[in-house]
């Protein structure tokens, strides 16, 4: 169920991996997709399994995710609607902030001094458009607290080809990202650009990632195309004992 969960202050996070859920082969098992060619009754009972293990009887708020920069503020108690947007932040204890991903950058955001949580789903646009930027701005907007982030997995530089030109264009505006395959042609390291955005905003970085591409227990997209599954990165505050 989990490639990774721990604690931190007040904050449980965790990135899953493809085991312990009941979707059928080619996107077994724990398919969190929210469309796709799995069936979608074995995806909502994979996205319920998942709460009653990580933080039974909190509300989920998970995104409609564009690739965008918006960032969705998380205030209200009780259900939470899909808010249009690639990241989420909140203070509200027990509601579970949820980033899907296949090969983007799910970072998961914990600020101790303000007790407040954040998560972003970063792939090439969100990394132009500054979604992980923005998370910070807004968790900052609380207050100028430390904050730690978590990057989870994502394709590597290794394995993720672009052409020449787009990687260019990624480049000049993120050096950081610029890569190259292992087979010798240009490619984009989302992670490394994601983890500078992240150095020069003044977050302290853990990174915990794996190469989705290389690692069968995690999903996919360049790697299983259309067969590919959903993981996803989940973090939220826990609220009084
Ligand atoms: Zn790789």
């Amino acid at each position: 169920m989990y490639a990774f969960r721990t604690r931190h202050g007040p904050a449980d996070l965790c990135f899953t991996d493809r085991f312990g859920g009941v979707s059928a082969p080619p996107y077994d098992e724990l398919n969190l997709a929210v469309a796709g060619e799995d069936d979608q009754v074995a995806g909502r009972r994979n996205t319920r399994l998942l709460l009653d293990d990580f933080a039974p009887g909190a509300e989920l708020c998970d995104l409609q995710q564009v690739h965008g920069a918006d960032v969705a503020v998380v205030e209200a108690d009780g259900p939470v609607a899909r808010p249009v947007a690639d990241a989420a932040v909140t203070r509200q204890a027990d509601v579970v902030l949820m980033v899907r991903v296949a090969d983007c950058v799910p970072v998961l955001f914990v600020a101790p001094e303000t007790g407040a949580v954040a998560a972003a789903h970063c792939g090439r646009p969100g990394l132009l458009a500054g979604v992980v930027p923005r998370t910070i701005d807004t968790l900052r907007a609380w207050g100028d607290a430390s904050i730690t982030a978590w990057v989870g997995p994502h394709v590597c530089g290794a394995c993720y080809e672009v052409p020449a030109a787009m990687q260019d264009e990624v480049a000049t505006a993120v050096p950081a990202a610029r890569a190259t395959t292992s087979w010798g042609t240009p490619s984009l390291d989302i992670g490394a650009g994601v983890r500078a955005q992240l150095e020069e905003g003044g977050v302290t970085v853990v990174d915990v990632s794996r190469c989705t591409r290389e690692s069968g227990d995690l999903y996919s997209y360049r790697r299983d195309r259309d067969r590919a599954g959903r993981l996803a990165g989940l973090v939220r505050l826990r609220g009084p004992a």
